[in-house]
């Protein structure tokens, strides 16, 4: 069939880039800006480009352990021009709940590092490492000292039912040079299985308040989110009504897009950020819902079959087409039968 003839069949959306009227970015960094020691191919450069166009650059991160300076300083070292102000952190974001919870002065007990200390102290709060010095609230981030001591003491203050208990973020995993190692979220459930309770806020993503911190500080009137995790930056994102773009630079990748829940879908999928400027490009489903194309590239569905019926040239496109597939067709993936050529 001529794609003249397909054009009145498809819906057609107006195409424009992901960064068409965005006013704030909103960057994850780990495998979106950095991978460990390295800056990702073309970030550093598509955020200094999307800078020039006066689109604020802000840095979201849920690791507790390093303060907004010491992140500043690293995204420079590789040629980002920010300044802390433009970091948000979860611990900024968890104080930023704790006062909702107790009053300003109040002792609060700390498992964690500087990057939780120094923010509790620029509020006003006393921090204690005992359970005997009687804290209003429990603040618990990641830190590579944390240690049974210091779980212990929260598990002790958190006897009482009326003290508070604010987690920074509730990441199972936290990705070393060396490899996956533990982070803040089997810490805080080693704590919750001896307490019997669960945090009372949860401040970093997927949560909601590091989000409404960030568009609070740089006053964001149309955000835009970018990450590479579909659990985190992307439902995060979702959750505080922020439109995203997942980024194929670090952990989910294929199979996890085809697979993405209702809640944790993006706005746009790029293959790297230099794509941030350029066209998005149309995404165009039939009107039975049963094939959509995307540039070049097609998929249909037969049955319960996806099928593959051009590769297009770009594999991005065809992933566009096959997860827009997936996700409108209304057959959970588990019941289709999803060709390996689209997620290997
Ligand atoms: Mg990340």
């Amino acid at each position: 069939v001529p794609d003249g003839g397909l054009s009145t069949l498809f819906r057609r959306d107006k195409p424009s880039s992901p960064l068409d009227g965005v006013d704030v970015i909103l960057a994850d960094l780990d495998g979106v800006v950095y991978a460990g020691a390295h800056a990702i191919p073309h970030a550093v450069e598509a955020l200094t480009a999307a800078q020039h166009r006066g689109v604020r650059v802000g840095c979201l991160t849920n690791n507790a352990s390093r303060t907004d300076k010491t992140v500043a300083d690293q995204l420079v070292s590789l040629g980002l021009a920010v300044n802390p102000d433009d970091i948000v952190t979860s611990p900024q974001a968890a104080i930023a709940v704790l006062g909702d919870q107790v009053s300003a002065g109040s002792t609060v007990l700390v498992v964690g590092g500087d990057g939780l200390t120094s923010e509790l102290e620029l509020a006003g709060y006393v921090v204690t490492r005992s359970a005997d010095d009687h804290p209003a609230a429990v603040v618990q981030g990641f830190h590579p000292d944390v240690g049974w001591r210091d779980l212990a003491e929260a598990a002790y203050a958190l006897a009482d039912p009326g003290v508070k208990w604010v987690a920074t973020n509730q990441d199972w995993t936290i990705p070393q040079t060396r490899g996956i190692a533990p982070g803040n979220g089997t810490l805080v459930s080693a704590v919750h299985t001896a307490v019997g309770r669960l945090p009372d806020v949860i401040a970093g993503k997927p949560e909601r308040p590091i989000y409404d911190l960030a568009v609070t500080r740089f006053g964001a009137a149309a955000p835009l989110a970018l990450g590479d995790r579909l659990d985190t930056d992307i439902l995060g994102a979702n959750q505080a009504g922020i439109p995203s773009v997942l980024v194929l630079t670090g952990i989910d990748r294929e199979k996890q897009v085809l697979a993405a829940g209702h809640d944790s879908r993006p706005t746009y999928v790029l293959g790297d950020l230099r794509e941030l400027a350029e066209p998005y490009p149309v995404v165009k489903t039939s009107r039975d819902g049963k094939q959509v194309e995307v540039r070049a590239a097609a998929v249909r569905l037969e049955g319960n079959v996806v099928r593959i019926l051009r590769r297009g040239d770009d594999r991005v496109d065809l992933l566009r087409a096959a997860s827009t597939l997936i996700w409108t067709c209304g057959i959970p993936i588990y019941a289709l039968e999803v060709p390996e050529e689209l997620y290997s």
